[in-house]
């Protein structure tokens, strides 16, 4: 390329989208851009299966019809309210009405319920490659930054679909910063707790009175089911529930663990686990299947300051190759929510990218200036719905203490 020429003012047509990453927002992208006539996709995984098994939910919103459809949540419909230009939800549902449909048909399925999410994984893996026309090449193996940076072509997209520890978030800012770890990030970090999940013989459900009773013997480690996250699938209901832990006893523990490491381990957790499991089962009848599987987190709520390489757009194109090549982060490597709203949010801001990258006629400037707002809104809103959910457990866990309860209230 001509080192003169500048930036490309669209995405060229014949040029190659690189998806790096095939988590659910990697597939979900190659699945919306696959179909488009002026790119091929190139499609990048480390990982040779799919073996995450744990149960995950999509939100509803993600196969709405209407823009009421949309916002049909009360809580995050008025965040969604308070971000969002109708202008911009009209233009969400027009990107979101243009899904091929054997992938719309997959969503529908995925929304109804819970899903493992390998299932998911393998389902949009699978629409793929059973696809007939525009094939997608899959590279096997982990990729570094010099990799991604070193294999693009002038006309090429990268979109880094990486997860977390993403490959290219850090590499988006210009300066002395670029490279270092969290130079691109925010965060925030919420609390640290225990997921602690198990299948139960009976139907169950429980909403907030039920998870108040249930810890009224429980002064500190409550169990809280996540809300939406008990599902009845047949006979056996899926129970995920965290519980908040210091600092310290995280530290102190593996990563992964059962029922037994924690009775033996860290007992107070486990007998007020167990106090609101024998409530469940006195109600019901029923009994836990197997054993509990318990993971420990931090629940971060963070965002790449820059979630594409706009900053590098004016820098000169022998200086760089982010000058010349558009970088996207989508998923989890733009955007991480603590209470498990990640997918959902990581789909949808999917479906606005493949929408933008496919439009003609757009100047690249813009489609990067449209991302970055588009993504900064919808950390917006995600922000204040995790407020308001740590604020509430923040609450709850002082319900029976009206002087703590008091020290945690803002009214006005
Ligand atoms: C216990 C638990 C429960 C959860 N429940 C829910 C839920 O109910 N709902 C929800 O919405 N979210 C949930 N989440 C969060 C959700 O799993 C993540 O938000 C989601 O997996 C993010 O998808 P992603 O595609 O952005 O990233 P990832 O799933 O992290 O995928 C990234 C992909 O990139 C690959 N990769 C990474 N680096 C490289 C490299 N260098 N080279 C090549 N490939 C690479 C990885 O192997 C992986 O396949 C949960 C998380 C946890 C921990």
């Amino acid at each position: 390329m001509d080192p003169q020429s500048g930036p490309p003012e669209t995405l060229r047509s014949g040029g190659t989208v690189h998806v790096l990453g095939a988590g659910p927002v990697g597939l979900l992208l190659t699945a919306l851009l696959q179909p488009v006539e002026e790119f091929s996709v190139r499609l990048y995984e480390k990982r040779s299966e799919y073996t995450r098994p744990r149960m995950v939910r999509l939100a509803g919103y993600l196969v709405a019809d209407s823009v009421d459809a949309y916002r049909a949540d009360h809580f995050d419909g008025e965040n969604v309210d308070a971000v969002f230009e109708p202008a911009e939800l009209a233009e969400g549902l027009a990107f979101r009405q243009s899904i091929p449909a054997d992938l719309m048909a997959l969503l529908r399925r995925f929304a109804q319920g819970f899903v493992p999410l390998n299932a998911i994984e393998r389902s949009v893996s699978d629409l793929i490659d059973g696809r007939d026309s525009h094939p997608v090449t899959r590279t096997a193996g982990a990729l570094t930054a010099q990799d991604a940076i070193a294999m693009v072509e002038p006309g090429d997209v990268l979109i880094d679909c990486t997860g977390t520890n993403s490959l290219l978030r850090d590499r988006l800012v210009v300066g002395d910063g670029d490279g270092d770890p969290g130079a691109n990030t925010l965060n925030f970090l919420f609390e640290h707790a225990l997921v602690i999940t198990f299948l139960y013989s009976q139907t169950y459900a429980c909403n907030e009175f039920c998870k108040y009773y249930k810890n009224v013997e429980n002064p500190h480690y409550k169990f809280i089911p996540m809300v939406h996250r008990v599902s009845h699938d047949g006979s056996v209901s899926h129970v995920t529930g965290i519980v908040t832990i210091t600092a310290e006893e995280f530290e102190a523990m593996p990563k992964r663990f059962d029922g037994e490491w924690l009775r033996d381990n860290a007992p107070a957790v486990a007998q007020s686990m167990d106090r609101f499991i024998d409530k469940v089962k006195q109600e019901t009848n029923g009994e836990v299947i197997g054993d509990l599987e318990i993971i420990r987190i931090p629940l971060n709520l963070y965002r790449a300051r820059n979630v594409t390489s706009r900053q590098w757009a004016t820098a000169s194109p022998s200086d760089h190759p982010f000058a010349t090549t558009p970088v996207f982060l989508a998923g989890d490597s733009a955007i991480g929510s603590p209470y498990f709203q990640s997918i959902s949010l990581g789909f949808e801001c999917a479906m606005f990218l493949a929408g933008l990258i496919a439009q003609r006629g757009v100047a690249l400037e813009d489609k990067l200036n449209r991302y970055e707002r588009y993504i900064y809104k919808q950390w917006l809103r995600v922000y204040m719905q995790s407020k308001m959910i740590k604020n509430n457990k923040d609450l709850f866990q002082s319900l029976d203490d009206p002087v703590a309860l008091l020290g945690k209230l803002h009214i006005y």
